[in-house]
Protein backbone atom coordinates (compact mmCIF):
# COMPACT_ATOMS: atom_id res chain seq x y z
CA UNK A 1 0.00 0.00 0.00
CA UNK A 2 0.80 3.68 -0.79
CA UNK A 3 2.74 5.47 2.31
CA UNK A 4 0.30 8.51 2.96
CA UNK A 5 1.16 11.82 1.97
CA UNK A 6 2.37 13.50 5.22
CA UNK A 7 3.52 17.28 3.85
CA UNK A 8 2.47 18.89 0.43
CA UNK A 9 5.00 21.65 0.32
CA UNK A 10 3.33 24.28 -1.74
CA UNK A 11 6.54 26.33 -3.91
CA UNK A 12 5.65 29.29 -5.83
CA UNK A 13 7.26 30.59 -8.85
CA UNK A 14 9.60 33.48 -6.12
CA UNK A 15 10.44 30.72 -3.63
CA UNK A 16 13.47 28.62 -6.15
CA UNK A 17 15.43 28.19 -2.95
CA UNK A 18 15.73 24.53 -1.52
CA UNK A 19 16.96 25.83 1.93
CA UNK A 20 13.56 27.62 2.03
CA UNK A 21 11.88 27.47 5.35
CA UNK A 22 8.94 25.49 3.76
CA UNK A 23 11.25 22.72 2.50
CA UNK A 24 13.30 22.78 5.62
CA UNK A 25 11.61 19.05 7.14
CA UNK A 26 11.01 17.86 4.15
CA UNK A 27 11.40 13.98 4.12
CA UNK A 28 11.56 12.53 0.47
CA UNK A 29 9.68 9.62 2.13
CA UNK A 30 6.71 11.48 3.31
CA UNK A 31 6.50 14.54 1.19
CA UNK A 32 6.21 16.13 -2.00
CA UNK A 33 6.43 19.44 -3.81
CA UNK A 34 3.70 21.05 -5.48
CA UNK A 35 4.45 23.76 -7.80
CA UNK A 36 1.57 24.96 -10.85
CA UNK A 37 1.89 27.25 -13.94
CA UNK A 38 -1.08 28.87 -14.54
CA UNK A 39 -2.71 31.20 -17.27
CA UNK A 40 -4.25 33.39 -14.08
CA UNK A 41 -0.68 34.76 -13.33
CA UNK A 42 0.09 35.73 -16.36
CA UNK A 43 -3.29 37.66 -17.04
CA UNK A 44 -4.34 38.78 -13.52
CA UNK A 45 -2.76 41.90 -14.44
CA UNK A 46 -0.66 41.77 -18.32
CA UNK A 47 2.65 40.02 -17.78
CA UNK A 48 5.06 40.55 -20.86
CA UNK A 49 6.92 37.86 -22.54
CA UNK A 50 10.22 38.58 -20.45
CA UNK A 51 8.37 38.04 -17.12
CA UNK A 52 6.28 35.23 -18.08
CA UNK A 53 9.59 33.35 -19.43
CA UNK A 54 11.88 34.56 -16.41
CA UNK A 55 8.92 32.87 -13.74
CA UNK A 56 8.79 29.59 -15.79
CA UNK A 57 11.66 28.80 -17.03
CA UNK A 58 13.16 29.35 -13.48
CA UNK A 59 10.24 26.98 -11.89
CA UNK A 60 11.23 24.33 -14.33
CA UNK A 61 15.25 24.21 -13.75
CA UNK A 62 13.77 24.32 -10.00
CA UNK A 63 11.39 21.16 -10.60
CA UNK A 64 14.02 19.71 -12.47
CA UNK A 65 16.47 19.84 -9.91
CA UNK A 66 14.80 18.85 -7.13
CA UNK A 67 13.87 15.82 -8.99
CA UNK A 68 17.45 15.05 -9.46
CA UNK A 69 17.39 14.79 -5.47
CA UNK A 70 15.15 12.40 -5.38
CA UNK A 71 12.10 14.75 -4.40
CA UNK A 72 8.76 13.74 -5.67
CA UNK A 73 7.49 17.08 -7.64
CA UNK A 74 3.62 17.73 -8.65
CA UNK A 75 3.72 20.02 -11.63
CA UNK A 76 1.38 21.75 -13.38
CA UNK A 77 2.64 22.51 -16.90
CA UNK A 78 1.09 25.94 -18.28
CA UNK A 79 -0.30 24.07 -21.92
CA UNK A 80 -1.31 20.76 -19.65
CA UNK A 81 -5.12 19.85 -21.49
CA UNK A 82 -6.73 19.93 -17.72
CA UNK A 83 -4.78 22.53 -16.25
CA UNK A 84 -7.61 24.66 -14.32
CA UNK A 85 -5.61 28.14 -15.04
CA UNK A 86 -5.56 28.91 -11.68
CA UNK A 87 -3.19 28.37 -8.63
CA UNK A 88 -7.00 27.32 -6.29
CA UNK A 89 -8.11 25.25 -9.33
CA UNK A 90 -4.45 23.20 -9.57
CA UNK A 91 -4.33 22.93 -5.84
CA UNK A 92 -7.37 21.85 -5.11
CA UNK A 93 -6.54 19.20 -7.79
CA UNK A 94 -3.66 18.52 -6.77
CA UNK A 95 -5.60 17.92 -2.77
CA UNK A 96 -7.79 15.31 -4.34
CA UNK A 97 -5.42 13.19 -6.11
CA UNK A 98 -3.12 12.58 -3.17
CA UNK A 99 -4.64 13.13 -0.30
CA UNK A 100 -1.63 15.22 1.63
CA UNK A 101 -2.41 15.51 5.80
CA UNK A 102 -1.17 18.95 5.82
CA UNK A 103 0.01 21.92 3.35
CA UNK A 104 3.30 23.75 4.10
CA UNK A 105 4.70 26.92 2.40
CA UNK A 106 6.76 29.68 2.73
CA UNK A 107 4.65 33.26 3.28
CA UNK A 108 3.79 34.39 -0.03
CA UNK A 109 4.96 37.58 -2.11
CA UNK A 110 1.33 38.52 -2.95
CA UNK A 111 -1.64 38.94 -0.59
CA UNK A 112 -3.90 37.74 -3.78
CA UNK A 113 -2.55 34.62 -3.65
CA UNK A 114 -2.10 34.07 0.00
CA UNK A 115 -6.09 34.70 0.41
CA UNK A 116 -6.26 32.14 -2.45
CA UNK A 117 -4.38 29.46 -1.18
CA UNK A 118 -6.42 29.83 2.22
CA UNK A 119 -9.40 29.44 0.75
CA UNK A 120 -8.58 26.25 -0.91
CA UNK A 121 -7.08 24.94 2.27
CA UNK A 122 -9.87 25.82 4.36
CA UNK A 123 -12.34 24.24 1.79
CA UNK A 124 -10.79 20.84 1.94
CA UNK A 125 -10.60 21.50 6.62
CA UNK A 126 -7.16 21.07 5.53
CA UNK A 127 -4.03 22.87 7.85
CA UNK A 128 -2.33 25.18 5.96
CA UNK A 129 1.45 26.08 7.64
CA UNK A 130 3.12 29.10 6.67
CA UNK A 131 6.31 29.43 7.71
CA UNK A 132 8.42 32.70 7.75
CA UNK A 133 10.45 33.98 4.71
CA UNK A 134 14.07 33.69 5.79
CA UNK A 135 15.47 35.10 2.44
CA UNK A 136 14.99 38.71 4.22
CA UNK A 137 17.09 40.45 7.39
CA UNK A 138 13.87 40.98 8.75
CA UNK A 139 10.33 40.17 9.63
CA UNK A 140 7.18 41.65 8.81
CA UNK A 141 6.47 41.47 12.61
CA UNK A 142 9.81 43.37 13.37
CA UNK A 143 8.85 46.03 10.57
CA UNK A 144 5.40 46.46 12.44
CA UNK A 145 6.94 47.04 15.83
CA UNK A 146 9.36 49.24 13.92
CA UNK A 147 6.14 51.23 12.80
CA UNK A 148 4.33 51.18 15.94
CA UNK A 149 3.50 54.42 17.45
CA UNK A 150 5.83 56.33 14.61
CA UNK A 151 3.72 59.39 13.21
CA UNK A 152 5.79 59.45 10.26
CA UNK A 153 8.04 56.18 8.31
CA UNK A 154 10.97 56.80 6.92
CA UNK A 155 13.52 54.69 5.04
CA UNK A 156 16.29 56.31 6.85
CA UNK A 157 15.13 55.39 10.40
CA UNK A 158 14.65 51.79 9.19
CA UNK A 159 18.14 51.32 7.37
CA UNK A 160 19.90 52.28 11.07
CA UNK A 161 17.83 50.37 12.65
CA UNK A 162 19.01 47.73 10.73
CA UNK A 163 22.32 48.40 10.12
CA UNK A 164 22.83 48.14 14.14
CA UNK A 165 20.91 44.97 14.18
CA UNK A 166 22.94 43.24 11.84
CA UNK A 167 26.15 44.94 12.41
CA UNK A 168 26.63 45.30 8.39
CA UNK A 169 29.04 47.92 8.01
CA UNK A 170 28.94 48.91 11.45
CA UNK A 171 32.53 49.84 13.79
CA UNK A 172 30.69 48.84 17.39
CA UNK A 173 27.74 51.73 17.78
CA UNK A 174 28.94 53.66 14.56
CA UNK A 175 28.86 53.24 10.81
CA UNK A 176 32.27 52.29 9.50
CA UNK A 177 33.44 55.82 7.69
CA UNK A 178 30.99 57.70 10.62
CA UNK A 179 28.32 58.55 7.98
CA UNK A 180 24.90 56.41 7.49
CA UNK A 181 24.58 57.67 3.92
CA UNK A 182 27.08 58.86 1.36
CA UNK A 183 24.86 60.36 -1.64
CA UNK A 184 26.55 63.71 -1.51
CA UNK A 185 29.28 61.24 -2.80
CA UNK A 186 27.37 59.69 -5.27
CA UNK A 187 24.77 60.17 -8.33
CA UNK A 188 27.33 61.92 -10.72
CA UNK A 189 26.21 61.76 -14.38
CA UNK A 190 28.21 60.60 -16.94
CA UNK A 191 28.98 64.32 -18.39
CA UNK A 192 29.53 65.02 -22.08
CA UNK A 193 31.79 62.10 -23.03
CA UNK A 194 29.21 59.20 -21.67
CA UNK A 195 29.53 55.87 -19.75
CA UNK A 196 33.25 54.51 -19.31
CA UNK A 197 33.82 51.66 -21.14
CA UNK A 198 32.64 48.47 -19.35
CA UNK A 199 32.61 44.66 -19.63
CA UNK A 200 29.25 43.88 -21.26
CA UNK A 201 27.80 41.52 -18.04
CA UNK A 202 27.28 38.08 -19.15
CA UNK A 203 23.41 36.79 -20.86
CA UNK A 204 22.58 33.35 -20.11
CA UNK A 205 21.82 32.02 -23.53
CA UNK A 206 18.54 29.87 -23.56
CA UNK A 207 19.05 26.15 -22.96
CA UNK A 208 16.57 23.42 -23.90
CA UNK A 209 14.17 24.20 -21.17
CA UNK A 210 14.06 27.87 -21.36
CA UNK A 211 13.66 27.40 -25.20
CA UNK A 212 10.50 25.05 -24.85
CA UNK A 213 9.12 27.94 -22.04
CA UNK A 214 10.06 31.17 -25.00
CA UNK A 215 8.26 28.49 -27.61
CA UNK A 216 5.34 28.18 -25.48
CA UNK A 217 4.64 31.97 -24.57
CA UNK A 218 5.41 32.87 -27.82
CA UNK A 219 2.87 30.76 -29.19
CA UNK A 220 0.02 31.28 -26.24
CA UNK A 221 0.73 35.08 -25.41
CA UNK A 222 1.91 36.55 -28.56
CA UNK A 223 -0.51 39.00 -27.92
CA UNK A 224 1.10 39.86 -24.47
CA UNK A 225 3.77 42.85 -24.55
CA UNK A 226 7.81 42.79 -25.36
CA UNK A 227 9.44 40.21 -26.91
CA UNK A 228 11.83 37.81 -25.91
CA UNK A 229 14.35 37.83 -28.85
CA UNK A 230 16.78 38.63 -26.60
CA UNK A 231 16.38 36.31 -23.84
CA UNK A 232 19.77 36.21 -20.92
CA UNK A 233 18.04 36.23 -17.85
CA UNK A 234 19.75 33.92 -14.89
CA UNK A 235 17.14 31.16 -14.25
CA UNK A 236 19.42 28.73 -12.19
CA UNK A 237 21.25 29.23 -9.05
CA UNK A 238 24.87 28.70 -10.77
CA UNK A 239 23.84 31.66 -13.34
CA UNK A 240 22.53 34.07 -10.55
CA UNK A 241 25.98 33.35 -8.41
CA UNK A 242 27.84 34.45 -11.82
CA UNK A 243 25.79 37.32 -12.64
CA UNK A 244 27.23 38.46 -9.10
CA UNK A 245 29.90 37.94 -8.86
CA UNK A 246 30.60 39.83 -12.28
CA UNK A 247 28.73 42.58 -10.70
CA UNK A 248 31.12 42.85 -7.63
CA UNK A 249 33.80 42.31 -10.01
CA UNK A 250 33.12 45.36 -12.46
CA UNK A 251 30.21 47.04 -11.72
CA UNK A 252 30.19 47.53 -7.63
CA UNK A 253 32.91 49.95 -7.47
CA UNK A 254 31.23 52.96 -9.56
CA UNK A 255 27.47 51.74 -8.99
CA UNK A 256 26.91 55.18 -5.98
CA UNK A 257 28.48 57.45 -8.41
CA UNK A 258 26.63 56.35 -11.64
CA UNK A 259 24.13 55.20 -9.49
CA UNK A 260 21.33 57.95 -11.13
CA UNK A 261 22.92 58.30 -14.44
CA UNK A 262 21.11 57.19 -18.02
CA UNK A 263 22.36 57.38 -21.29
CA UNK A 264 20.29 56.57 -24.91
CA UNK A 265 21.09 52.62 -25.32
CA UNK A 266 22.78 51.77 -22.42
CA UNK A 267 20.51 49.44 -20.54
CA UNK A 268 22.71 47.91 -18.36
CA UNK A 269 25.30 50.33 -17.36
CA UNK A 270 26.72 50.22 -13.39
CA UNK A 271 23.33 48.35 -11.70
CA UNK A 272 23.37 44.53 -10.44
CA UNK A 273 20.68 43.39 -12.52
CA UNK A 274 20.07 41.07 -9.45
CA UNK A 275 16.48 42.12 -8.83
CA UNK A 276 14.90 38.92 -10.60
CA UNK A 277 17.40 36.20 -9.48
CA UNK A 278 16.71 37.95 -5.79
CA UNK A 279 13.12 37.69 -5.82
CA UNK A 280 12.42 34.16 -7.01
CA UNK A 281 15.16 33.74 -4.58
CA UNK A 282 18.00 32.35 -6.75
CA UNK A 283 19.51 34.00 -4.32
CA UNK A 284 20.54 35.44 -1.02
CA UNK A 285 20.57 38.70 0.10
CA UNK A 286 22.71 37.78 3.02
CA UNK A 287 25.23 36.87 0.02
CA UNK A 288 25.02 39.76 -1.92
CA UNK A 289 24.91 41.98 0.88
CA UNK A 290 28.31 40.07 2.08
CA UNK A 291 30.16 39.84 -1.18
CA UNK A 292 30.09 43.73 -1.24
CA UNK A 293 31.09 44.40 2.32
CA UNK A 294 33.88 41.93 1.75
CA UNK A 295 34.56 43.64 -1.64
CA UNK A 296 34.72 46.77 0.80
CA UNK A 297 37.39 44.87 2.96
CA UNK A 298 39.65 43.43 -0.18
CA UNK A 299 39.80 47.41 -1.07
CA UNK A 300 38.39 46.68 -4.17
CA UNK A 301 34.89 48.89 -4.01
CA UNK A 302 34.87 52.02 -2.20
CA UNK A 303 32.64 52.70 0.49
CA UNK A 304 29.95 55.16 -0.68
CA UNK A 305 29.70 52.82 -3.68
CA UNK A 306 29.23 49.47 -1.47
CA UNK A 307 26.86 51.33 0.91
CA UNK A 308 24.94 52.88 -1.23
CA UNK A 309 24.12 49.14 -2.93
CA UNK A 310 23.69 47.53 0.45
CA UNK A 311 20.86 50.60 1.16
CA UNK A 312 19.03 49.12 -1.63
CA UNK A 313 19.12 45.85 -0.04
CA UNK A 314 19.31 45.99 3.63
CA UNK A 315 17.36 49.20 3.66
CA UNK A 316 14.87 49.66 0.72
CA UNK A 317 13.86 45.90 -0.35
CA UNK A 318 13.04 45.24 3.23
CA UNK A 319 11.37 48.67 3.93
CA UNK A 320 8.70 48.21 1.07
CA UNK A 321 8.03 44.52 2.31
CA UNK A 322 6.81 45.90 5.59
CA UNK A 323 5.04 48.65 4.13
CA UNK A 324 3.16 46.40 1.64
CA UNK A 325 2.05 43.59 4.54
CA UNK A 326 1.40 46.20 6.97
CA UNK A 327 -1.13 48.11 5.11
CA UNK A 328 -2.38 45.36 2.45
CA UNK A 329 -5.05 45.24 1.21
CA UNK A 330 -6.12 48.56 1.73
CA UNK A 331 -2.85 50.07 0.04
CA UNK A 332 -3.77 49.20 -3.68
CA UNK A 333 -7.01 51.29 -3.77
CA UNK A 334 -4.92 54.20 -2.77
CA UNK A 335 -5.35 57.33 -5.03
CA UNK A 336 -4.24 60.06 -2.43
CA UNK A 337 -3.98 62.65 -5.56
CA UNK A 338 -7.31 61.56 -7.56
CA UNK A 339 -5.58 60.90 -10.71
CA UNK A 340 -7.76 59.49 -13.01
CA UNK A 341 -5.83 59.77 -16.76
CA UNK A 342 -5.91 56.80 -18.50
CA UNK A 343 -2.74 55.14 -18.95
CA UNK A 344 -1.27 56.40 -23.01
CA UNK A 345 -0.78 53.66 -25.52
CA UNK A 346 3.02 53.96 -25.94
CA UNK A 347 3.54 52.82 -22.46
CA UNK A 348 2.93 48.89 -24.43
CA UNK A 349 5.11 49.88 -27.87
CA UNK A 350 7.16 52.57 -26.95
CA UNK A 351 6.23 54.56 -29.75
CA UNK A 352 6.39 57.84 -28.64
CA UNK A 353 8.43 61.39 -29.80
CA UNK A 354 9.70 61.75 -25.96
CA UNK A 355 13.15 60.43 -26.27
CA UNK A 356 13.65 59.74 -22.97
CA UNK A 357 10.33 57.89 -22.48
CA UNK A 358 11.09 55.96 -25.72
CA UNK A 359 14.21 54.67 -24.60
CA UNK A 360 12.89 53.47 -21.21
CA UNK A 361 10.07 51.91 -22.81
CA UNK A 362 11.68 50.19 -25.36
CA UNK A 363 14.23 48.40 -23.18
CA UNK A 364 11.62 47.38 -21.00
CA UNK A 365 9.72 46.00 -23.29
CA UNK A 366 12.68 44.03 -24.94
CA UNK A 367 14.71 42.72 -21.80
CA UNK A 368 11.83 43.12 -18.88
CA UNK A 369 14.19 45.69 -17.48
CA UNK A 370 15.05 49.59 -16.72
CA UNK A 371 16.85 51.03 -13.54
CA UNK A 372 15.34 52.43 -10.59
CA UNK A 373 16.24 56.38 -11.98
CA UNK A 374 14.55 54.78 -15.48
CA UNK A 375 11.25 53.92 -13.27
CA UNK A 376 10.96 56.62 -10.74
CA UNK A 377 11.99 59.88 -12.72
CA UNK A 378 11.18 58.67 -16.34
CA UNK A 379 8.34 56.58 -17.05
CA UNK A 380 7.31 57.19 -13.02
CA UNK A 381 7.23 60.78 -13.15
CA UNK A 382 5.97 61.10 -16.72
CA UNK A 383 3.07 58.85 -15.26
CA UNK A 384 2.53 60.74 -12.10
CA UNK A 385 2.69 64.48 -13.76
CA UNK A 386 -0.17 63.50 -16.36
CA UNK A 387 -2.12 62.21 -13.46
CA UNK A 388 -2.61 58.74 -14.23
CA UNK A 389 -4.66 56.50 -12.05
CA UNK A 390 -2.47 54.75 -9.82
CA UNK A 391 -3.59 51.55 -10.42
CA UNK A 392 -3.05 51.81 -14.18
CA UNK A 393 0.37 52.47 -13.50
CA UNK A 394 0.39 49.94 -11.08
CA UNK A 395 -0.63 47.13 -13.42
CA UNK A 396 1.46 48.63 -16.14
CA UNK A 397 4.90 48.23 -13.65
CA UNK A 398 3.38 44.54 -12.30
CA UNK A 399 3.33 43.52 -15.96
CA UNK A 400 6.44 44.83 -17.64
CA UNK A 401 9.33 43.78 -15.22
CA UNK A 402 11.24 40.48 -14.63
CA UNK A 403 11.82 41.19 -11.00
CA UNK A 404 8.09 42.22 -10.69
CA UNK A 405 6.33 41.09 -7.44
CA UNK A 406 3.77 42.77 -6.03
CA UNK A 407 5.22 43.39 -2.75
CA UNK A 408 7.96 45.43 -3.63
CA UNK A 409 6.57 46.52 -7.02
CA UNK A 410 3.19 48.31 -5.34
CA UNK A 411 5.41 50.29 -2.86
CA UNK A 412 7.56 51.41 -5.21
CA UNK A 413 4.90 52.11 -7.41
CA UNK A 414 1.92 53.60 -5.91
CA UNK A 415 3.87 55.19 -2.72
CA UNK A 416 7.29 56.18 -3.98
CA UNK A 417 6.62 57.01 -7.68
CA UNK A 418 2.65 58.02 -7.98
CA UNK A 419 2.22 59.77 -3.86
CA UNK A 420 -0.44 57.68 -4.37
CA UNK A 421 -0.46 56.98 -0.15
CA UNK A 422 -0.24 60.43 0.35
CA UNK A 423 3.82 60.21 2.02
CA UNK A 424 3.62 56.89 3.53
CA UNK A 425 6.84 55.50 1.38
CA UNK A 426 7.74 59.07 0.02
CA UNK A 427 8.18 62.42 2.11
CA UNK A 428 7.62 64.31 -0.72
CA UNK A 429 6.17 63.55 -4.59
CA UNK A 430 9.14 62.81 -6.93
CA UNK A 431 8.12 65.89 -9.07
CA UNK A 432 10.86 67.67 -11.44
CA UNK A 433 10.66 69.14 -15.12
CA UNK A 434 12.55 67.85 -18.00
CA UNK A 435 15.76 69.61 -16.62
CA UNK A 436 16.38 66.46 -13.94
CA UNK A 437 16.33 64.61 -17.23
CA UNK A 438 18.98 66.45 -19.40
CA UNK A 439 21.36 66.44 -16.44
CA UNK A 440 20.95 63.09 -15.89
CA UNK A 441 21.39 61.61 -19.16
CA UNK A 442 22.00 62.42 -22.66
CA UNK A 443 18.30 61.76 -23.83
CA UNK A 444 17.53 65.60 -24.54
CA UNK A 445 20.54 66.07 -26.86
CA UNK A 446 18.43 63.51 -29.37
CA UNK A 447 14.88 65.05 -28.87
CA UNK A 448 12.68 67.32 -30.39
CA UNK A 449 11.81 68.93 -27.27
CA UNK A 450 13.67 71.32 -25.33
CA UNK A 451 13.81 70.79 -21.47
CA UNK A 452 14.45 74.22 -20.77
CA UNK A 453 10.23 75.46 -22.32
CA UNK A 454 7.22 75.39 -20.68
CA UNK A 455 4.99 76.36 -23.30
CA UNK A 456 5.28 76.62 -27.66
CA UNK A 457 5.73 74.18 -30.14
CA UNK A 458 9.00 72.79 -28.64
CA UNK A 459 8.13 72.79 -24.92
CA UNK A 460 9.29 69.54 -23.51
CA UNK A 461 5.89 67.92 -22.02
CA UNK A 462 7.45 67.28 -18.77
CA UNK A 463 8.41 70.25 -17.84
CA UNK A 464 5.17 71.71 -19.27
CA UNK A 465 3.46 68.76 -16.82
CA UNK A 466 5.71 69.65 -13.76
CA UNK A 467 4.57 73.22 -13.31
CA UNK A 468 1.21 72.45 -14.09
CA UNK A 469 1.47 69.52 -11.23
CA UNK A 470 1.85 72.32 -8.92
CA UNK A 471 -0.64 74.66 -10.23
CA UNK A 472 -2.72 71.94 -9.56
CA UNK A 473 -1.99 70.68 -6.24
CA UNK A 474 -0.54 73.58 -4.71
CA UNK A 475 -2.96 73.83 -1.82
CA UNK A 476 -2.44 70.30 -0.89
CA UNK A 477 1.61 70.42 -1.40
CA UNK A 478 1.89 73.71 0.75
CA UNK A 479 1.89 71.95 4.48
CA UNK A 480 4.32 70.13 2.85
CA UNK A 481 7.76 71.75 3.84
CA UNK A 482 9.76 69.70 1.34
CA UNK A 483 8.19 71.31 -1.51
CA UNK A 484 8.51 74.47 -0.03
CA UNK A 485 11.63 75.64 -2.74
CA UNK A 486 9.23 74.33 -5.67
CA UNK A 487 6.04 75.98 -4.62
CA UNK A 488 8.31 79.71 -4.00
CA UNK A 489 9.80 78.72 -7.88
CA UNK A 490 6.19 78.68 -8.96
CA UNK A 491 5.11 81.92 -7.18
CA UNK A 492 7.26 83.70 -9.44
CA UNK A 493 5.60 82.64 -12.65
CA UNK A 494 3.12 85.20 -14.00
CA UNK A 495 -0.59 84.61 -14.70
CA UNK A 496 -0.31 84.33 -18.05
CA UNK A 497 2.65 81.71 -18.01
CA UNK A 498 0.75 79.77 -15.53
CA UNK A 499 -2.52 80.23 -17.96
CA UNK A 500 -0.20 79.34 -20.90
CA UNK A 501 1.17 76.22 -19.22
CA UNK A 502 -2.45 74.84 -17.97
CA UNK A 503 -3.45 75.31 -21.61
CA UNK A 504 -0.60 73.75 -23.11
CA UNK A 505 -0.45 70.69 -20.35
CA UNK A 506 -4.41 69.97 -21.14
CA UNK A 507 -4.05 69.72 -25.01
CA UNK A 508 -0.77 67.02 -24.20
CA UNK A 509 -3.22 64.76 -22.58
CA UNK A 510 -5.66 65.03 -25.50
CA UNK A 511 -5.66 61.77 -27.12
C1 LIG B 1 7.93 52.55 -10.05
C2 LIG B 1 8.94 51.53 -9.58
C3 LIG B 1 8.63 50.19 -9.64
C4 LIG B 1 9.54 49.24 -9.16
N1 LIG B 1 9.21 47.92 -9.24
C5 LIG B 1 10.07 46.98 -8.75
C6 LIG B 1 9.75 45.59 -8.82
O1 LIG B 1 8.70 45.21 -9.31
N2 LIG B 1 10.65 44.70 -8.32
C7 LIG B 1 11.83 45.10 -7.78
O2 LIG B 1 12.61 44.24 -7.34
N3 LIG B 1 12.15 46.40 -7.69
C8 LIG B 1 11.32 47.35 -8.18
N4 LIG B 1 11.66 48.67 -8.09
C9 LIG B 1 12.90 49.06 -7.39
C10 LIG B 1 14.14 49.16 -8.30
O3 LIG B 1 13.88 50.03 -9.36
C11 LIG B 1 14.61 47.81 -8.82
O4 LIG B 1 14.81 46.93 -7.73
C12 LIG B 1 15.93 47.91 -9.56
O5 LIG B 1 15.83 48.84 -10.62
C13 LIG B 1 16.33 46.54 -10.10
O6 LIG B 1 17.48 46.62 -10.88
P1 LIG B 1 18.89 46.13 -10.35
O7 LIG B 1 18.79 44.75 -9.85
O8 LIG B 1 19.87 46.42 -11.42
O9 LIG B 1 19.08 47.08 -9.10
P2 LIG B 1 20.35 47.79 -8.49
O10 LIG B 1 20.28 49.22 -8.83
O11 LIG B 1 21.59 47.07 -8.82
O12 LIG B 1 20.05 47.67 -6.91
C14 LIG B 1 20.44 46.51 -6.16
C15 LIG B 1 19.25 45.80 -5.57
O13 LIG B 1 18.64 46.59 -4.58
C16 LIG B 1 17.26 46.30 -4.50
N5 LIG B 1 16.52 47.56 -4.66
C17 LIG B 1 16.98 48.71 -5.19
N6 LIG B 1 16.05 49.68 -5.09
C18 LIG B 1 14.97 49.11 -4.52
C19 LIG B 1 13.69 49.58 -4.16
N7 LIG B 1 13.31 50.85 -4.37
N8 LIG B 1 12.83 48.71 -3.62
C20 LIG B 1 13.19 47.43 -3.39
N9 LIG B 1 14.39 46.93 -3.70
C21 LIG B 1 15.27 47.76 -4.24
C22 LIG B 1 16.94 45.34 -5.64
O14 LIG B 1 16.84 44.04 -5.11
C23 LIG B 1 18.14 45.47 -6.55
O15 LIG B 1 18.43 44.28 -7.25
C24 LIG B 1 10.78 49.64 -8.59
C25 LIG B 1 11.06 51.00 -8.53
C26 LIG B 1 10.16 51.93 -9.01
C27 LIG B 1 10.49 53.39 -8.91
S1 LIG C 1 13.33 67.08 -23.88
FE1 LIG C 1 11.83 66.33 -22.46
S2 LIG C 1 10.80 64.64 -23.55
FE2 LIG C 1 12.69 65.08 -24.65
S3 LIG C 1 14.21 63.67 -23.78
FE3 LIG C 1 14.36 65.59 -22.62
S4 LIG C 1 13.02 65.31 -20.87
FE4 LIG C 1 12.48 63.71 -22.36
Amino acid sequence: MKKPLRHLVLILGDQLDEASSALSDFDPQQDALWMAEVAEESTHVISAKQRTTVFLSAMRHFAAHMRDQGRRVFYSELDAQDNTGTLAGELEKAIQQHHPEKLVMTAPGEWRVLQSLRTVARDNQLMLEIRDDTHFFSTVRDFAQHAQGRKQLRLEFFYREMRQKTGILMEGKQPIGGQWNFDADNRASFGKKGPPPLPKPSRFAPDDITQKVIDLVNSKMASHPGSVAEFGWPVTRAQALQALSEFIAHRLPSFGLYQDAMWEGEVWLYHSHLSSALNLKLLNPREVVAAATEALQQGHAPLPAVEGFVRQILGWREYVRGIYWTHMPDYVALNQMQAQEALPAFFWTGKTDMACLRDAIHQTLNHGYAHHIQRLMVTGLYALLLGVKPQEVHAWYLGVYVDAIEWVELPNTLGMSQFADGGLMASKPYVASGKYIDRMSNHCKGCQYDPAQSTGDKACPFTTLYWDYLIRHADALAKNPRMTMQLKNLSRLSDDSRLAITAQAQQHRQP
